[in-house]
């Protein structure tokens, strides 16, 4: 696999890092996830503009292929020959001769950018959406900051490993006895012909998926109300689904063990997921 570091395109096992990077050092970088469905972007101008918003509200400077990281995700789907899968991109505040806690001055340490594929063929295909997940519920113990997309998933990788042990696929995050988000995934459920997902705020991450849905959505004249939910809310629902860039739009049947609805994906999801995907692919790039 060829891999892109700091302006360079190389083989994965030929590139390298610094210890005293920041990322590696403190969590201190940022990052995306693209899908490629037919060997193309889905949604690059949403992620591009995350990554912008995410790089300013940690005063980190602008690395300076940042106008050309469209061409650079191109490329690197090209050099792999990725037909459907994800692109990874992290960009870090870079590697100061040593460690502090205090910023580094931007005119001697330069940012850190790297991108590497994931293939994954049959991703948008999933046997998995035919079925659905099954999540419990863990309390949110991540920092406030959430809107902010780090490195820092330690806690969120907890949070999937809670899952593993209980024999499900996924935890929703609870806090203040409401439902924030998925470990790496924004949360929905469905009551009647109503689409409930958690406002926006601090305390989850923007999602690019979450966008798009709730614009199709309305254009689809479904009904949307953003605001916070509970568990006992979403297992009395008729539906629960998850989106993020890599799972699209992912059906719930189970939430700390209660069935949600018939216990089998819901119709609503199923849509949402056909007509993201549709049009996602339409406007790829
Ligand atoms: N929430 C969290 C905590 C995430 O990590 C992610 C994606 O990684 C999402 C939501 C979904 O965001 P997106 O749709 O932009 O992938």
């Amino acid at each position: 696999r060829t891999v892109y570091v700091n302006g360079t395109y190389l083989p994965e096992n030929e590139a390298t890092i610094s210890i005293f990077d920041r990322g590696f050092l403190m969590a201190d970088g940022v990052y995306e996830v693209t899908s490629v469905l037919d060997g193309k972007l889905i949604d690059f101008a949403g992620h591009a503009k995350r990554l912008e918003r995410s790089l300013n509200e940690l005063d980190m400077p602008h690395p300076d292929c940042l106008p050309d990281l469209l061409d650079i995700h191109r490329e690197l789907v090209r050099l792999n020959g990725i037909e459907e899968g994800m692109i990874y991109l992290q960009i870090t505040r870079g590697a100061p001769g040593d460690r502090d806690f205090a910023f580094p001055d931007p005119a001697t340490c330069t940012p850190t950018v790297v991108l590497f594929t994931q293939n994954k063929p049959g991703l948008a295909n999933s046997p998995v959406a035919k079925t659905g997940i099954k999540v419990i519920s863990v309390a949110d113990q991540r920092w406030a900051r959430r809107d902010i997309k780090t490195v820092q998933l330690l806690y969120p990788s907890m949070g999937k490993m809670m899952a593993k042990a209980a024999g499900v696929d996924d935890a929703w995050m609870v806090e203040d006895g409401m439902v924030t988000e998925g470990t790496s995934n924004n949360a929905y459920i469905v009551k009647g012909n109503t689409i409930i997902t958690r406002h926006l705020g601090n305390e989850i991450l923007h999602g690019i998926t979450r966008a798009a849905v709730l614009r199709f959505a309305h254009e689809a004249q479904m009904q949307v109300e953003e605001r916070s939910f509970s568990i006992a809310e979403a297992q009395a629902a008729d539906e629960a689904f998850i989106t993020s860039a890599s799972m699209f739009v992912m059906p719930v049947v189970e939430i700390d063990g209660a069935a949600v609805g018939t216990g089998t994906p819901g119709p609503v999801a199923a849509r949402l997921r056909e007509i993201y995907l549709d049009e996602s692919r339409k406007v790829a790039v």
